[in-house]
């Protein structure tokens, strides 16, 4: 292999090129709307680091070219009607669900899903963009189908889970896998806002989170880090959604493993070796959500910070911190030094975080 192409240059393909300098492994990652063609040798490698793409110069000869990988299982995964069929014809369990089409009213998604429903656009969704409520005893808004949205999406029902947990797991050519611990994740308006791994109190589920995704990725012959976000009820999971790539629940494993998710999926792809990730204790990790870079986050012993070089903007994620300290009397000190150095709403994600130590 000579190099490793990625679709799509935000910060998720800046972590895999990062990962691959000590490997000696030389990543390009790729502007969707590049207009350039590129320099493509045969034994070069390309890969994703997003689920959806406009069609344009770049991303046409990117996954046109004989090795780009996954293709198949990518274009089945990036439509939520087919990734939800795929999941039933695997027998995984996921939340009922309905394909929106013509003719399909909001009273028949409530009389077969209950008095909740989700809708979510079939593609291009991300960070609980593109989903519309409806609710049986809400507003004219909430009792109607957007019309535009007929054909284009799915409706879920409402799941009253007890948590949110995802686990990541990497495939390699060889069909050998290997897993994370289960993380659990906090959501601030949509958007992913913190993460603990491992939690003792989520071990239980790990061997039925690990046949799920290891199905999946094994039926598809997925090669590379994939993510499964669920919805813990009582005992059991049920799949939220899958996302075929390295993914923010997994960014803990910068600090708190052997092997980060981003290495991981350079191995994976380059056919290097792949071995179980050794965690070296718990993890926690905060999204920087709209905010402005602060030195003084520098001065938290322990504190990790990665920052994206995006513009900030309302919403946006622009980095994350990763905290990974043994000792827990240092790791809640630490934590009490952050908060007062971030905006207010960090302080119910940092008491979620401390009541989910172990
Ligand atoms: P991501 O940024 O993770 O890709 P997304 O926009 O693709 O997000 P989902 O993960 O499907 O969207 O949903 C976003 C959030 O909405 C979930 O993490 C969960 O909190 C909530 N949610 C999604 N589906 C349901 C459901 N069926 N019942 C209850 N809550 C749900
Ligand atoms: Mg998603
Ligand atoms: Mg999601």
């Amino acid at each position: 292999m000579n190099k490793i192409w990625i679709l799509g240059a935000g910060q998720l393909g800046a972590m895999l090129k990062h990962a691959a300098q000590p490997l000696n492994i030389e990543v390009r990652p790729v502007e969707t709307d590049e207009t350039d063609t590129f320099d493509i040798a045969a034994n070069d490698i390309i890969t994703v680091e997003r689920e959806h793409w406009p069609v344009t110069p770049a991303t046409e000869q990117l996954t046109q070219h004989s090795s780009f990988l996954n293709g198949p299982a990518l274009a089945q995964l990036a439509d939520r009607a087919s990734q939800k069929k795929l999941l039933d014809s695997l027998g995984l369990a996921t939340a009922p669900w309905v394909d929106v089409k013509q003719g399909h009213s909001a009273e028949q998604l409530f009389a077969e899903l209950g008095e909740r429903v989700l809708l979510k656009q079939r593609s291009g969704g991300y960070d609980g963009k593109g989903q519309h409520w409806l609710k049986l005893s809400g507003n004219a808004e909430q009792r109607a189908i957007p019309q535009d949205w007929l054909d284009h999406c799915i409706a879920e029902q409402a799941i009253g889970f007890d948590e949110e947990v995802s686990l990541i797991g990497m495939r390699h050519a060889n069909g050998d896998t290997a897993f994370y611990p289960l993380a659990i994740n906090q959501h601030h308006e949509g958007i992913l806002l913190a993460t603990v791994s491992p939690v003792a109190s989520k071990a239980s589920l790990q061997g039925q989170a690990e046949n799920m995704l290891g199905k999946l990725m094994d039926s598809l012959d997925y090669v590379g880090v994939m993510t499964m976000e669920c919805f813990q009820v009582g005992d059991k999971l049920l799949i939220n959604e899958i996302a075929p790539r390295v993914h923010n629940s997994g960014h803990w494993t910068q600090a708190g493993s052997s092997l980060s998710q981003f290495e991981a999926h350079i191995r994976a792809v380059a056919d290097l070796p792949l071995v179980q990730p050794l965690v070296k204790t718990q993890s926690v990790m905060l999204n920087l959500i709209g905010v402005e870079y602060n030195h003084q986050w520098l001065c938290v012993p322990g504190v990790e910070v990665f920052w994206y070089g995006k513009d900030v903007r309302p919403g946006r994620k622009v980095g994350h911190i990763n905290i990974s300290i043994a000792e827990r009397s240092q790791l809640l000190a630490s934590l009490a030094k952050l908060e007062p150095l971030m905006t207010p709403v960090y302080a119910d994600a940092i008491a979620w975080l401390i009541k989910h130590l172990d």
